[in-house]
């Protein structure tokens, strides 16, 4: 095999966090090489033009984040390649769209709905004063008493379990306590009598590049970093010899000081041999599901909307519904709309064994459902698929991810990004996550 000659710093992955470490460790002066083995890097950040049409590959992205310096940093590397909106999202609800979030739309909703989402809420505030609820363990348990039972009833739990693709009463309450309030009561009681609330103000307003797709942010920020990337390299070993960490994709080797991962555990699992049990066992346990984004050119008009959530199993497959001409009319030729479909899905399952067609099939039922469109206004189609899309949290997630992660700190093997971190990371996230690893590092 021959042997590559050493670097100082090796890094999996060139999605947006392998390109981020590979930035910030430049700007500090240290040289690094990326290793991807895809021909081209941005991993669930791709987009591709296609007939005019340029999508977003992994579902529809937005550059949204509380962490100011992240959001700075990505409308800079952006410039003037910047398109900014307020956001108009909704929920569709029994034919019609609701507002967004579901507790800010409450006097949208049927009159019995309301009463029942109104009522329960109020109840779990008494129950909850009284301290009659226990601290919540699971997802579900944690929907009801931040939210009550008609909330969780009428659009949580239907839209949780249909974009998780796993039951909220086996997923933990972990990953959103403190992340997501309660409602003030308040707000409950103004939106259900009708007087304008709004939730989420960190999102309500997004950026988004006007040409080519989300992916042009991951080429912004890889800029000064492109000649270190090599593409089409699939890393099938790694390994720790006294002085160097040894990279293969089974033809070519390449040796390195340190090494960062960025590829999802189960592939970097698969990389070592000699892993200890337990590690092959938790890393065999944690739940992920996958993703398909169909992209649909229509000719005309769409909804005024940014997105749409599904929650409903009835109305298809699709979880969410986005509109990107609507962030950027550069995403679609004049005179024509960009629609993206979401569904979630695991391997073995029942959409996993649909083909493009029929999943093609379900959306446009979906879409002429929704008054959005039909068959004969659609003129563009395209499916895609990427394995590694949630990281879902379930009840055991948190002992399996302690032993993974004390081993890779063990072994001084770091890992940063989504599918490393196993963590649901946003791009701010990701982002944030290599900043700090080349602040302790670098
Ligand atoms: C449906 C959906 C919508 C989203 N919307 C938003 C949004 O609106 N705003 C937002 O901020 N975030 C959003 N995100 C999150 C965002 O996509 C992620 O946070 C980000 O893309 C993760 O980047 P990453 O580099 O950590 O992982 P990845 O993008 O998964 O990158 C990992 C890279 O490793 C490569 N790789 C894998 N195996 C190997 C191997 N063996 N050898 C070499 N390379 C390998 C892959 O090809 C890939 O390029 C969304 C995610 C999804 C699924």
């Amino acid at each position: 095999m021959p042997n590559d000659k050493g670097v100082k710093t090796l890094i999996l992955g060139g999605g947006l966090t392998g390109v981020c470490i590979a930035r910030f460790l430049h700007e500090r002066g240290h040289s690094s090489v990326i290793l991807e083995k895809e021909s081209r890097i941005g991993g669930l950040c791709q987009s591709e033009t296609v007939d005019g049409f340029t999508f977003d590959t992994g579902g529809s992205h937005i550059i949204f984040s509380r962490d100011e310096p992240v959001l700075a940093l990505m409308k800079g590397a952006l410039g003037k390649n910047r398109d900014e909106q307020l956001r108009n999202t909704k929920i569709f609800y029994k034919g019609k769209y609701v507002k967004y979030p579901f507790e800010n739309g409450l006097s949208e909703l049927p009159r019995e709905d309301l009463f029942f989402c109104l009522n329960e809420f109020i109840k779990g505030l008494i129950s909850m004063e009284k301290g009659e609820v226990s601290p919540p363990v699971t997802f579900r348990d944690w929907i009801l008493a931040t939210f009550g039972k008609g909330i969780g009833e009428c659009y949580l739990i239907p839209y949780n379990e249909k974009i998780w693709n796993f039951p909220v009463d086996e997923m933990s309450a972990h990953w959103v306590e403190g992340r997501v309030p309660r409602p003030p009561v308040e707000d409950i009681v103004k939106s259900a009598i009708g007087i304008e609330t709004e939730g989420y103000a960190h999102q309500s307003r997004f950026s988004y590049p006007h040409e080519g797709g989300i992916e042009a942010l991951v080429m912004a920020l890889a800029g000064p970093v492109m000649s270190s990337i090599r593409t089409n390299f699939t890393v099938r070993s790694v390994e720790r010899t006294r002085d160097a960490w040894v990279v293969s994709d089974g033809h070519e080797q390449v040796t390195a000081d340190r090494l960062i991962s960025t590829l999802p555990l189960q592939y970097l699992a698969r990389c070592i041999e000699d892993l200890p049990e337990d590690v092959v066992r938790a890393v065999g346990d944690l739940k992920y599901n996958s993703l398909i984004t169909v992209a649909i050119g229509v000719k005309g008009g769409v909804p005024p909307y940014s997105w749409a959530y599904i929650p409903s199993a009835d109305l298809g497959l699709s979880n969410r519904i986005s509109f990107p001409s609507n962030y950027s009319l550069a995403t679609c030729p004049e005179g024509t709309s960009l629609i993206l479909a979401e569904i979630t899905y695991n391997e073995g399952d029942k959409v996993s064994g649909l083909g493009d067609n029929e999943i093609l099939q379900d959306v446009t039922a979906t879409l002429q459902r929704m008054g959005i469109a039909d068959e004969g206004t659609i003129i563009f189609s395209a499916v895609r698929r990427h394995r590694f899309a949630y990281v879902v949290y379930d009840l055991a997630y948190q002992d399996n991810i302690d032993i993974i992660r004390k081993y890779f700190e063990g072994e001084g093997l770091h890992l940063c990004g989504r599918f490393s971190q196993f963590e649901y990371l946003n791009m701010d996230g990701c982002i944030r996550s290599a900043l700090d690893l080349v602040g302790r590092i670098g």
